[in-house]
């Protein structure tokens, strides 16, 4: 239990170059403390919040080294993101309420305490969580951020529901390619909204996918292609740009999913069918949109914050994506020793899905090594 594991760690902040922050160091596994678990971890997610954490930008002081990762699965089981971070909980809402997302010193695993970029992580026993039965650990792996955020903006903000028309602003983004494929499973009508869209629209997509690489083809036309084809294949029944009228196409919309802010917040009011809801989960494009008071009390809308979720959220995620067989999209599985590669990868922006360290049995854990399936 004494010897030392590799571990990803975020060794000190880099602002403007954060992977010259990234090392991958042996680490001694740490005694347990009361009320924690030491689990094994097989794979663990990146999310684009690692990223930040290397460059030192976090909601709560951060200190180095850290192991990184708030994402992670392994043996059956996943890990809640959220930690706490009040000293008296009874005097913070969301401590006293059960939903540490609504903590006011809220943090990360992989910010706070060490996280999942290693063979093994210690947590607080109440954040360990079964994870779906039909997947592997490297699917299960994808489920605790992007996922349990994309399931509460659906479920527990907007209270969705089969028959709904829900557009989902940054559709490639994490959060977006989640909520499409829980959505779709729910049954409901899901837009999918991305920035441009390759010309000449004529094209058939099945063409252009086939001509890939062909004369006359750009590269970045044919990718744009495959995000739309590929965003169709997750679940989406459209696939919008910014530039198109979302009324005009599709309707009034139910709810809107509003992952990217500025950029898009204007056409998200517009798009709302009166009485629908807006939820906010992202502002990449910028935070401080004109608001538009009046169209939002004229028509009765409602907006909704949303980042992350409670436990319960995670277990009933759990439950929903069992239920409905649905898979996490992994867009590339990455040995944990290529970690700066997986970092790269995520850095370079056009991934569809979740990026997915997967580490190497750990010979120091006295656990029962993995047997095929019975
Ligand atoms: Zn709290």
């Amino acid at each position: 239990m004494s010897l030392a594991q590799p571990a990803v760690m975020a060794t000190r902040a880099m602002p403007k170059d954060p992977l010259a922050a990234l090392a991958l160091l042996p680490l001694i596994p740490p005694p347990l403390s009361a009320g924690e678990v030491r689990a094994v971890v097989r794979a663990g997610a990146l999310n684009h919040h690692d990223l930040w954490t290397l460059r030192g930008v976090s909601a709560v002081p951060l200190s180095y080294p850290r192991v990184m990762g708030s994402d992670g699965a392994g043996d059956g089981v996943l890990f809640y993101p959220v930690l706490g971070g009040c000293q008296d909980p009874s005097r913070c809402y969301g401590c006293s309420h059960d939903d540490l997302s609504l903590c006011e010193r809220s943090s990360l695993i992989g910010e706070s305490r060490d996280g999942t970029l290693a063979p093994s992580v210690v947590l607080p026993a109440d954040h360990v969580v079964a994870s779906p039965r039909h997947l592997s650990d490297i699917e299960a792996a994808c489920l605790p951020s992007a996922y349990l955020t994309a399931y509460r903006q659906l479920f527990r903000a907007a209270q969705t529901g089969a028959g709904d028309t829900i557009l989902v602003t940054g559709a490639t983004g994490g959060i977006g390619v989640a909520a499409i494929q829980l959505g779709s499973a729910l049954g409901a009508r899901m837009i999918a909204q991305i920035r441009t869209r390759a010309q000449p629209r004529a094209v058939d997509i099945q063409a252009a996918g086939q001509a890939g690489g062909a004369e006359g083809f750009a590269d970045d036309l044919a990718d744009d292609f495959a995000v739309e084809k590929e965003l169709l294949a997750l679940g989406a029944d459209r696939v919008l740009t910014l530039d198109d009228d979302v009324k005009s196409q599709v309707g009034p919309v139910d709810v809107v999913l509003e992952n990217v802010g500025e950029a898009t917040w204007k056409s998200s009011l517009r798009a709302l069918r009166p009485g629908g809801t807006l939820v906010v989960s992202g502002a990449t494009s910028g935070a401080n949109p004109p608001a538009d008071l009046r169209r939002i009390f004229w028509r009765g809308l409602r907006v909704i914050g949303v980042s992350l979720g409670s436990r319960s959220d995670l277990e009933h995620l759990v439950s929903f994506v069992e239920d409905t067989r649905m898979r996490p999209r992994v867009a590339a599985v990455y040995p944990l020793e290529q970690a700066r590669e997986a970092f790269t990868h995520l850095m370079r922006g056009r991934v569809l899905g979740k990026i997915v360290l997967q580490m190497e049995s750990s010979a120091d854990l006295s656990v029962a090594p993995i047997t095929g399936s019975p």
